[in-house]
């Protein structure tokens, strides 16, 4: 990959973060596909200090700066990513609750699996994350990406988000501000998530266990597994799934090189062990391409493609 990173930026990172600054690092092993090309610059900042300086030094140069949560929803281009990709560390991997009234609220860090935070509030008997048992990946991926299933999201139980302006000034923004949509919001350009503010209501713990019991045997009758995936490829388009419509285009099972649609969900591709960033978008490209002949649906991709093709 070209250096596109000036030298003085790239030490100066080194020289604050030492071996939490890596060059060419590769980030197959950092996404849910086991895909993806190296990153120019990784960083792994432990603390909010620490990512503020990494943010003041880019904006300083002006770098380009990609964020990495848990790498569950992207699909990064087998020739990597230029500049500096942040991954958070475990300094942003705690989590504080308080007790409310009626509930609780819990403060999460942007590095915490989304997934061990619903369990633990089941665990609280708290109520509102249900819908996120089985979702990969971290609670600043999934505030990003307003990431949701069987009817809830992340929006409905936020209440405020804390982070870091593409300068490294903190911010805070209230739940109310930000404009979540299906999959998607909108956050400030450049802002990086450190901590969301969840707000969670009391409920039997055995009534919340059971409908994290549902949830789970729902998408394990429904998905595959085994296979590395970046969970659904495409958005469900309004009153349809997407799943179906790649389904009755009769592309089950379709191959490119070593990526498949699946034979269990046509909404998910997955990794057949070597397959490269490439063979995975000529699959969405076939899908998007004999969907829109067949149905007249452009398809949008919910994985967001990142770095160099
Ligand atoms: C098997 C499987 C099942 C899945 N099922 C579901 C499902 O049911 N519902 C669903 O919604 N999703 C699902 N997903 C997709 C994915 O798990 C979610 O979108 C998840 O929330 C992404 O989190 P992540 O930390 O992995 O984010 P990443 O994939 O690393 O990043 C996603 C986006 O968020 C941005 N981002 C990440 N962290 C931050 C941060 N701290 N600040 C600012 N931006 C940030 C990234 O730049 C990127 O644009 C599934 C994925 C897999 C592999």
């Amino acid at each position: 990959m070209a250096a596109t990173l000036p030298a003085a930026l790239v030490e100066e990172i080194r020289a604050r973060l030492g071996r939490r600054a890596r060059a060419a690092e590769p980030l197959a092993r950092h996404t849910s596909y086991r895909i993806g090309g190296p990153a120019e610059l990784l960083v792994v900042p432990d603390s909010a200090d620490d990512l503020a300086d990494v943010l003041r030094a880019a904006d300083a140069h002006a770098a380009r700066v990609t964020l990495l949560g848990g790498g569950s929803n992207v699909l990064v281009g087998d020739g990597g990513i230029p500049g500096i990709v942040v991954k958070l560390g475990r300094g942003f991997g705690r989590v504080d609750w308080t007790e409310t009234t009626d509930g609780a609220s819990a403060r999460a860090g942007a590095a915490v699996q989304l997934g061990r935070l619903a369990r633990a509030a089941a665990e609280r008997g708290l109520a509102g994350l249900e819908f996120a048992e089985g979702i990969p990946g971290t609670v600043g991926g999934a505030l990003f990406m307003n990431a949701g299933a069987y009817g809830g999201d992340v929006a409905r139980a936020v209440a405020v988000v804390e982070g870091l302006g593409r300068d490294g000034t903190p911010r805070r923004l209230a739940a109310s501000s930000l404009a979540f949509g299906y999959r998607r919001t909108e956050l400030p350009a450049g802002f990086v998530v450190t901590a969301v503010g969840f707000r969670l209501r009391r409920d039997d713990p055995v009534r919340v266990r059971g409908r994290m019991a549902e949830a789970r045997a729902r998408r394990l009758a429904a998905q595959p597994h085994g296979q590395p995936n970046g969970g659904s490829v495409f958005k469900n388009p309004a009153g349809d799934h997407a799943g179906r419509l790649i389904e009755a285009a009769g592309l089950k099972g379709a191959r490119a090189g070593r990526a498949r649609i699946s034979e269990r969900h046509a909404n998910f591709i997955v990794n057949e062990g070597g397959a490269r960033a490439a063979d995975v978008k000529a699959l969405m490209d076939v899908a998007q391409r004999v969907v829109w002949e067949r149905s007249g649906v452009w398809l949008e991709p919910e994985l967001r493609l990142v770095g160099t093709w």
